[in-house]
């Protein structure tokens, strides 16, 4: 044995010089030992945490996974390692990976576990923070392109298990190459900056805005209610209309947006066709003249034919 020829209080030392935090139990789930990096990862005094168990040191919900997992692993033996999360004493909560073992005694009766802790907090946060900017456009901060068709495909997925429709409304910048060669590319990068905050800021609880391209943005709604979508859509025009922004010699510039609008319509109809319908209606707003918001019907066919699959 590796310890053999340390005496017990040597073995606590040497446990407490490591810097990752071990813990062992008894078969019952009674903290039997614990270095110090584990108490002081607990937020406790190695003496209010040896005797006791998980329930004791734990909220109740954390205990019952962490004992689960534990009864899990005496019942199987052999190793385990997975993620879950920790509630120190002071309430804050840690991301780690437990590994832990399953002890036996000198008869090979099983006498109990013995784990490690890795505290992954920080790099958890740094991959929520980077599966996030994965999914945002880098100039307006919006959902980019494959995320909000990502959003749209999963939930006409769902609405259409629940036989319910979702409104698209497809939004397009008018005459903005005319801003970008009049007033520079960086007062049009404004413009798409204003425009994206208002059209995001505007928005209920389940509805999404991205951006699809330069000065365009699709808005998915979670109302399957066809008239509030024109509604909303109304109100947005009219805001985008408002907008004061000014070019470098101060003169305020003419923002103004179309809209289509759409609603899904039956059980199969594919979400790309409910995104086609929308842009049909946008083509029509820019036909009848721009700074107009149109509902596409049923039959109205998109101008063009995008392959909106290919995110
Ligand atoms: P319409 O009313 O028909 O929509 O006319 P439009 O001028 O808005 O449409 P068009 O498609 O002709 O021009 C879009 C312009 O958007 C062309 C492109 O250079 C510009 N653009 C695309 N992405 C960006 C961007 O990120 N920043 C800026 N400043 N301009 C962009
Ligand atoms: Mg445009
Ligand atoms: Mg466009």
């Amino acid at each position: 044995m590796l310890f053999s020829h340390l005496l017990p209080d040597q073995v606590q030392d040497v446990l407490d010089a490591l810097p990752t935090p071990v813990f062992f139990k008894d078969r019952h789930g009674v903290y039997k030992g614990c270095n110090r990096a584990f108490a002081r990862l607990i937020g406790r005094r190695r003496r209010e945490i040896v005797g006791l168990t998980v329930f004791d040191i734990s909220p109740e919900e954390y205990a019952k996974s962490h004992f689960d997992a534990d009864a899990a692993l005496m019942r199987s033996g052999g190793e385990q390692r997975y993620e879950a999360q920790i509630k120190r004493c002071d309430g804050e909560r840690r991301h780690v990976v437990f590994h832990k073992a399953a002890l036996y005694d000198a008869q090979g009766e099983l006498s109990g576990i013995v784990g490690t802790i890795l505290d992954i907090t920080e790099r958890k946060a740094l991959e929520v923070q980077l599966a996030d900017m994965a999914e945002r456009d880098a100039l307006t901060c919006l959902f980019n392109r494959r995320a909000i068709l990502a959003h749209l495909e999963a939930l006409h997925r769902d609405r259409r298990q629940a036989s319910q429709s979702l409104c698209l409304m497809m939004c397009d910048v008018d005459h903005f190459k005319r801003i970008n060669d009049r007033h520079g590319h960086a007062k049009g990068d404004e413009v798409l900056r204003q425009v994206a905050h208002l059209l995001s800021g505007k928005l209920r609880d389940g509805d999404r805005v991205g951006r699809i391209g330069g000065e365009e943005f699709l808005i998915v709604l979670a109302s399957a209610d066809l008239e509030d979508a024109r509604q909303v859509a109304e109100r947005l025009r009219q805001q985008v209309a408002d907008l004061s922004i000014t070019c470098a010699e101060g003169a305020r510039l003419e923002v103004t947006i179309s809209i289509g609008v759409a609603r899904s319509l039956h059980q199969d109809e594919d979400w790309a066709d409910v995104i086609a319908r929308a842009d049909a209606g946008l083509y029509a707003a820019k036909r009848a003249g721009r700074d107009k918001v149109i509902v596409a019907d049923a039959h109205m066919l998109p101008a063009n034919h995008k392959d909106w699959h290919q995110a």
